[in-house]
């Protein structure tokens, strides 16, 4: 007998022995252990019998329950296991069978199994154990059979699978969830084999390729019906085992019934542990739907754009078609305003004239607006100087202001930079629209622009501009709104200011293409403050052009007394003199501003100057000046008189009162300086080089008149190609009455002939005309003076304002060109331009003999024809361009640029001949020369002498009218 038979008897024995004592005589009931025993009984040895109890103890101890069933069920032998998983003692468990304890198994079954584990001898599988209070759990059973003396049993070995029952169910949950997943799925999902073969795919993407089977798709792939474009596939494994992986791989694909669809696919490479490919996988999505969607955005985007450049196009065309007729009515009113009215005509022409610019002003805005939309808002950064270019706004609004008795006043901080690199044009734009409304909503009161300085590096100043009023303030629901376009603060049918609501909008924009930003602070009934803030980039050698820096040696230590009865006034005043190291004193009234100077004269230290507001409640200044002359201590006092009404009507008085400089507020920088260097006594300036200029409010004197040899058009031969009869006739009489001779040409195709057989001095040509436009035009007559080497100045006139359009102009060969409407003092100075620019050789013949400083009258109203609005408007387009004609020289000069000293000095020259201001052309030419033969050597020098002499001829030529 082999030891597992021996420890399989005596396993049996002592647990037969147990239960015989647990039951008594059940002994009698098994015979056929007693007699086992007692075969056994002699072949044991003590060795044997301590094996055996360790083997039984080993067996007793196991994890698993051991059960030896006879074969009619009864339990015969239960170890430790069994009996705790069971809950039973020993005892009690012989006395089972396996029916109590496999509630499975039934008698039927035990036959069964007894059979089969007796042929088979061993068997595994699974069954349930039911323990003591009735709760059942699984088991997975081991049973083998044994033979003993010709009995057969069954030993049991079972194991507790609840555990794995309950990983299997999981597991059983998941795999059910996705397969529910890949058979539900939207999306197609697919394995594939590297070599293109289908492994494979779920029903989704069946039915996306429209196929009715599994195996019917795989041979479609297999035969590769399914992508569009030969080589897509190639494509897609290229990609994939470049990467690893792919998403948003776009194809076309045939559907089964020859259709061809839009796919999109994402996919892995899948590999096994030694990183040799196995398969890919990957997701399938019909994307037809959305390519048609987004195919029909993006017409719809094209659609859209291609309208938005027509309706650019089209605001561009009905501004061109609408500054046509306005050239008419402003031109031809300007045309009957030069002649003999009646006060009451006069007054209906201005509101013509008024409504006219009014209108022009609309259209601008709207251009500007279109260009806005377009995003061609554009900035042309230039180097320039602040303070001329803030002036010009000044000039442009004291008279609205005027109108309105508001004080307007523009506070400079004394560290602000003025050379500036930026975009002038579109900075007085922002600023102009910005004052523009403060005087239309306020009714009483002032308006002041502070200018500071919010940061300031060796590159890059930061400059804060506010503009603040008293009028009608903005409520705060509609702080916000006003800043988008055609939005008013008040909307109402009945609303009392008018506008389009663009102007603020088109302010926004441009501040945030120059990198700033712009605020608002309001309170209804109290006011309004707009802060702008813009970056500017500073030049690299800044010219000195500081009003301080040039001021103050001659101006140092003055005394001066500032009355005014407006604090912000006076504060500002006080800034600009301190500014120029003066000593400034401030009195808010005339009577205080008498007892100072009283008081000054008295202690010995008299005032050398007074800055006197002419409008002072209680005493105005011409009382205050009246009483000054009339104090023998102070009589002598020079005086300088600030106001904001209008110059003519005081000149009488303040000639009267000994006042030698009138100035209109808002003072300018420029202008004050040179009325203190005129006002004070010569002994008194420091420095001598200032030459004395005449009394500049001296009335218009023809016995001063000298004859000079200035640069002027002198009479031309034009010939005028323009289609439109009102602007011919306009346009000729404006010429005719300059002196000039006109051929009038209908279309390009005349003039083209017109010209073929005559000799004109200078061509003005309308761009739009029928038969042969004006480039077109241009081109002939270029065309026709290669035979004789002629170069004929060409003047475009174009209701464009585009610069594309300008730019096509010059680039057809003219020369220059002045949009419409036309503004006659414009016309006339491009006009003197472009001719005396073939006769500049006649100035420099004697440069020996230098022209005094000063204005030839006579030959300026000459010039005018004796219309002093005419000079007056010259002169305004005059003051407002020159800032950026020097700017344009300066940087030229900087740069050391010849070729550009040239041009921007005999641009210059140009302008300043418009007047005959002898000394700055002289200055100017100067410069061209140097330009010329590319010698700057003393460039900046005369540069300098230039702007002086500018400087200078501004005022003079704006208080000869
Ligand atoms: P508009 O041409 O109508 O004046 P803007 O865009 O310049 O267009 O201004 C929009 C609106 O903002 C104005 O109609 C007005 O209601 C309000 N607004 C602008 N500036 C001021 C201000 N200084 N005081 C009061 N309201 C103002």
């Amino acid at each position: 007998m082999s030891i597992c038979g021996v420890a399989l008897a005596l396993l049996i024995t002592s647990s037969l022995m147990k239960s015989k004592r647990a039951r008594g005589n059940a002994a009698a009931e098994k015979p056929y252990v007693a007699s086992i025993n007692n075969e056994l009984a002699h072949e044991l040895t003590n060795k044997n019998i301590r094996t055996l109890g360790l083997i039984q103890a080993a067996i007793d101890h196991t994890a698993d329950s051991v059960l030896w069933i006879a074969e009619d069920g009864s339990l015969i032998y239960a170890n430790q296991a069994a009996c705790q998983w069971l809950d039973y003692t020993r005892d009690e468990l012989m006395t089972k069978t396996i029916f109590d304890v496999d509630p499975v198994v039934r008698k039927e079954e035990w036959r069964i199994l007894w059979a089969s584990v007796r042929t088979l001898r061993a068997h595994t599988f699974e069954s349930v154990h039911r323990s003591r209070d009735g709760t059942d759990f699984p088991v997975e059973i081991t049973s083998s059979y044994l033979e003993f003396n010709g009995r057969g049993y069954i030993s049991a070995f079972a194991r507790d699978i609840t555990e794995r029952r309950h990983i299997e169910r999981a597991l059983r949950e998941a795999e059910s969830k996705y397969r529910d997943i890949f058979e539900n799925a939207v999306e197609g999902m697919f394995q594939s084999a590297p070599a293109g073969e289908l492994i494979s795919c779920n029903p989704a993407m069946i039915r996306i390729y429209g196929y009715d089977s599994a195996e019917e798709f795989k041979s479609a792939v297999i035969a590769g019906r399914i992508y569009v474009e030969a080589g897509h596939r190639e494509k897609f494994v290229q990609l994939i085992q470049e990467h690893g992986w792919t998403t948003g791989f776009e194809s076309q694909v045939y559907r089964k019934d020859g259709s061809i669809i839009w796919t999109s696919e994402k996919a892995r490479v899948v590999r096994d542990e030694r990183g040799d490919l196995l398969y890919y996988e990957g997701f399938v999505e019909e994307i037809t739907e959305r390519k048609r969607i987004a195919e029909e955005l993006h017409k719809a985007k094209e659609a859209a754009e291609a309208a938005n450049l027509t309706k650019s196009e089209f605001l561009a065309n009905v501004s061109h078609e609408i500054r046509t007729p306005m050239n008419g009515i402003i031109g031809m009113t300007d045309l009957v305003l030069g002649t003999d009215l009646t006060q009451e005509q006069r007054e209906y022409l201005d509101i013509v004239r008024s409504s006219a610019d009014s209108l022009l002003s609309l259209i601008n805005d709207l251009l500007d607006f279109s260009k806005m939309e377009a995003g061609k808002l554009r900035l042309d950064p230039i180097e320039f100087m602040l303070r001329p270019t803030l002036d010009s706004i000044f000039n442009t609004l004291a008279l609205r202001a005027q109108r309105k008795s508001l004080e307007l006043s523009c506070n400079i901080f004394p560290d602000v930079p003025d050379a500036l690199i930026g975009d002038p044009d579109r900075l007085r734009q922002i600023l102009l629209n910005l004052v523009d409304n403060a005087i239309k909503f306020t009714e009483k009161g002032s308006i002041i622009l502070h200018i500071r300085s919010e940061l300031e590096s060796a590159e890059k100043a930061v400059l804060c501009f506010s503009v603040t009023d008293t009028g009608i303030g903005i409520p705060k629901d509609k702080q916000r709104l006003i800043f988008e376009a055609f939005s008013q603060a008040d909307n109402s049918m009945t609303r009392k200011y008018g506008g389009t609501g663009l102007g603020l909008a088109i302010c926004c924009q441009l501040v945030e293409i120059m990198g700033g930003e712009i605020a608002l602070e309001s309170k209804p009934g109290q006011g309004s403050a707009f802060h702008v803030t813009i970056p500017f980039t500073l030049p690299e050698r800044a010219v000195d052009t500081l009003p301080n820096q040039t001021a103050s040696a001659e101006l140092r230590d003055l005394r001066a007394l500032i009355i005014d009865d407006n604090y912000a006034n006076r504060r500002i005043l006080q800034g600009i003199l301190i500014n120029w190291h003066m000593k400034p004193y401030i009195a808010d009234s005339g009577p205080s501003g008498l007892s100072a100077l009283n008081e000054a004269a008295e202690t010995g230290d008299p005032f050398n100057l007074v800055l006197l507001d002419a409008m002072m409640p209680g005493m105005d200044g011409f009382a205050v000046a009246d009483l000054i002359r009339a104090t023998p201590c102070i009589s002598n006092t020079p005086i300088i008189l600030l106001s904001s009404a209008d110059a003519k009507s005081c000149l009488a008085r303040c000639r009267k009162l000994g006042i030698r400089a009138y100035l209109m507020k808002p003072v300018k920088h420029a202008h004050l300086h040179d009325a203190i260097l005129r006002t004070l006594p010569e002994a008194l300036l420091m420095s001598a080089h200032v030459a004395p200029t005449p009394d500049y409010q001296e009335p218009y004197d023809r016995d001063r008149v000298r004859d000079q040899d200035l640069p002027h058009p002198g009479k031309l031969h034009i010939l005028l190609a323009e289609d439109n009869p009102t602007n011919q006739l306009l346009v000729i009489s404006l010429l005719r009455r300059q002196g000039h001779s006109v051929l009038a040409a209908a279309n390009g195709k005349q003039a083209v002939a017109a010209f073929a057989n005559g000799k004109f001095d200078l061509i003005v040509m309308d761009v739009q005309m029928p038969e042969m436009d004006g480039l077109e035009a241009t081109a002939a007559i270029r065309a026709l003076e290669k035979a004789t080497g002629d170069r004929t100045p060409i003047l475009a006139l174009t209701a464009h304002t585009m610069e594309a359009d300008r730019d096509r102009c010059l680039a057809a060969g003219m020369d220059a060109y002045v949009s419409k409407p036309i503004s006659t003092n414009e016309f006339m100075s491009v006009i003197g331009r472009l001719v005396t620019a073939g006769i500049d050789e006649d100035i420099t013949n004697d440069p020996e003999e230098s022209h005094p400083q000063r204005l030839d009258t006579r030959d300026l109203m000459a010039r005018f024809d004796g219309d002093t609005e005419l000079l007056l408007e010259t002169a305004e387009i005059f003051r407002q361009s020159y800032p950026k004609q020097l700017e344009e020289l300066r940087a030229a000069v900087t740069r050391g640029d010849a070729v550009g000293v040239e041009r921007a000095a005999h641009t210059i020259k140009g302008s300043v001949g418009n007047f005959g201001g002898v000394a700055a052309i002289e200055a100017a030419l100067k410069l061209e020369k140097m330009g010329r033969s590319q010698d700057l050597r003393h460039a900046t020098e005369s540069c300098a002498t230039l702007e002086f002499e500018i400087e200078r001829l501004v005022p003079a030529i704006m208080e000869l009218v």
